[in-house]
């Protein structure tokens, strides 16, 4: 009887929590919370591959890449949304012109399981590349998501979904066709090579990438608070995109 009576409570608990959450608007906190939260408790480990670009990824063909679309409810966001843009970049617009391309890592193992946590987090990001290299549209292009706190004004961002930066870099058709899609973006709007970073890099802030904007965080207003500092997708994985990126340059014949 106690125990029917304490299970009580807890479930009671937890819909107060969850509603308390869907209630209140997203922040810095909430945006950062789940990947970091997962990234520290999976014990990411350093990449043992080597930082040089494996030979095989140079005989592979540039293929266009296709969209499945599987749209995020963003819709429903929308005012959270322009709240969120308000206070942290100072306007309520949606729409994006990217300039910038930021690249992820999941640290959820599956596309379903993080499609359902970026919906019950109302975090979102434009694209994902799922483990066998389909590419999934999460939102259109052209408007602002919020995967990347700090250049979520200016920045495309892609989830690539991996548990860890080895085990992304296990998979070549993945790593391919994420190389294939940053290509095609940076084709399509004209992005240099040096607009194309890491998570890991934005959480360095403004140093790293003079974009960053963050009107609201007074303590730490030109970078990520150390407690939130970001891994993904790690370094190996970005040498590899550069170098096949340097290799192969974007062109119009991409498109
Ligand atoms: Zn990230």
């Amino acid at each position: 009887m106690l125990n029917f009576l304490r299970m009580r409570i807890l479930i009671l608990f937890i819909a107060l929590t969850t509603l308390n959450v869907l209630a209140r608007p997203i922040g810095n906190e909430d945006i950062n919370r789940m990947q970091f939260n997962h990234e520290h408790r999976s014990g990411y480990k350093k990449s043992a591959k080597s930082k040089k670009l494996p030979a095989k990824y140079e005989d592979m063909q540039y293929k266009k890449p296709t969209f499945k679309v599987w749209h995020l409810p963003y819709l429903e966001w929308e005012q959270n949304y322009r709240s969120y843009f308000k206070k942290y970049y100072g306007d309520t617009n949606l729409k994006l012109n990217p300039s910038m391309i930021v690249m992820h890592y999941t640290v959820i193992p599956t596309v379903e399981g993080t499609y359902r946590a970026l919906s019950r987090n109302e975090v979102s990001v434009q694209l994902m590349v799922g483990p066998d290299g389909t590419i999934y549209e999460l939102m259109p292009l052209n408007r602002r998501c919020t995967g990347a706190y700090g250049v979520n004004h200016v920045a495309l961002s892609i989830e690539m979904v991996a548990s860890t930066e080895s085990d992304l870099l296990s998979r070549s058709k993945q790593v391919f066709a994420s190389f294939c899609l940053v290509k095609y973006l940076m084709a399509k709007y004209d992005i240099p090579l040096s607009k194309i970073v890491a998570h890991y890099e934005v959480s360095e802030g403004k140093k790293r990438v003079p974009e960053y904007t963050d009107l609201y965080d007074k303590v730490y207003p030109d970078r990520y608070p150390p407690s939130s500092a970001r891994l993904d997708p790690g370094p190996t994985y970005m040498n590899w995109l550069r170098s096949y990126l340097k290799e192969n340059p974007p062109s119009r014949e991409d498109l």
